[in-house]
């Protein structure tokens, strides 16, 4: 049997959440006998992210659809593919069974995808395909198909099993590690083989308009080792500059609150939670934020939580490891005077 990871890439390069959803797919293997685990990467002009993934330790198999029709990762198109390649009905794959004149047969036990915007978008398409359920957001991997995942906004564990012949599931990627990526260049004799498989036919219902992008020299929210995040105590978005200079000083990431985004503090993209973004860092220091069940949904993989609120009682202070009953006016120009002083 094998693993199927669908990779998550901008064209360029592979998304670190895939690197994560690696790790969930060997622990599965180790529990379904070794299983094979083949990395699919569709794309366009994507030749950059297959060269990345032969970086990658232990995958069997990259299996690769270059065309323009993929450029966008439009979810109607990337499903059919998929389910052309786990049905055997792939023209590519059948030239290759047609030569070995043996009967296609499915073997991928698992389909397995990151839980991020377009991994939500195709993977119920394809559980829907192929007639089985799917499993969201796993956050451990229990064996080969018992999982565990967060429910009611990360205030329950639920504990799923599912008896599926194919098992499709969206990873939490910030609950897994990821795998070890070597960059240096590789021996050819180690390379993983390359198959490529044929384009489908388009879906033709939807199509790419545009895509507006927002350009940052700070590291990315749900990737950064270090998030400052500021809620409705800012009072407004000048403010935000007092975590802008902390960030700048820690390598940080800037999130916020949703109180913060709807109050049009900061754009909707930073916010953190239930429905913003789900972020793990080291270190996440939580500004003027009261700890809402909401908010904290986003933050309970952090490994250390820090917190500044003036309120004692603030719930945060229930989740957080260090805090600091302060008035942040104060607290963050100290902060940040302190570490430019250690410079
Ligand atoms: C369906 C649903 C989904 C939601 N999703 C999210 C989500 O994804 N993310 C999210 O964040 N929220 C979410 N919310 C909203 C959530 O319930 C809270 O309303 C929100 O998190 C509050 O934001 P806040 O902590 O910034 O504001 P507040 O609750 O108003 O807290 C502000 C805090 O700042 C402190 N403060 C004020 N002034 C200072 C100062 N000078 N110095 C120090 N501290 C100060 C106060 O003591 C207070 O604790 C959701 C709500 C719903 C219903």
């Amino acid at each position: 049997m094998a693993i199927l990871i669908v990779a998550e890439h901008n064209n360029n390069i592979l998304q670190a959440a895939t690197l994560s959803v690696l790790t969930a797919a060997a622990e599965i293997a180790t529990y379904d006998g070794d299983s094979e685990l083949h990395l699919l990467i569709i794309g366009h002009d994507c030749q950059a992210v297959v060269d990345m993934a032969q970086g990658i330790a232990g995958l069997s198999k990259i299996l690769i659809t270059d065309a323009p029709l993929y450029q966008y990762s439009l979810a109607e198109n990337i499903a059919s593919l998929v389910v052309s390649l786990v049905e055997g009905t792939n023209q590519e794959l059948k030239q290759i069974q047609d030569a070995k004149q043996a009967p296609f047969q499915s073997h991928y036990s698992h389909i397995m995808t990151s839980a991020s915007t377009t991994g939500k978008d195709y993977q119920p398409r394809i559980a829907a395909l192929l007639d089985v359920a799917q499993i969201s957001d796993i956050i451990s991997v229990e064996s080969a198909d018992i999982f565990k995942r967060p429910i009611y906004a990360g205030n329950a564990i639920a504990t799923v099993q599912s008896s599926d012949s194919i098992q499709v599931i969206t990873v939490r990627s910030s609950a897994f590690e990821p795998v070890p990526l070597n960059t240096s260049s590789l021996d050819d004799a180690k390379q993983v083989p390359v198959v490529e498989l044929a384009v489908q036919a388009d879906y033709g219902k939807t199509e790419f308009i545009s895509a507006e992008l927002t350009q940052s020299s700070r590291p990315e929210l749900t990737t950064a080792k270090v998030v400052i995040a500021g809620g409705r105590g800012l009072q407004n978005a000048d403010n935000f500059v007092l975590l802008d200079s902390l960030a700048d000083q820690l390598n940080a990431a800037v999130g916020a609150s949703r109180a913060a985004v709807d109050a049009g503090f900061v754009a909707n993209d930073l916010q953190v939670g239930q429905t913003g973004k789900i972020v793990a860092p080291d270190l996440y220091i939580a500004v003027g934020i009261s700890g809402a069940i909401q908010h904290i949904a986003g933050i309970t993989g952090s490994k250390v939580i820090v917190a500044i609120n003036r309120d004692p009682d603030a719930p945060i202070f229930d989740v957080a490891d260090y805090g600091l009953v302060a008035d942040l006016f104060d607290v963050l120009p100290e902060f940040t005077n302190a570490l430019k002083a250690k410079e």
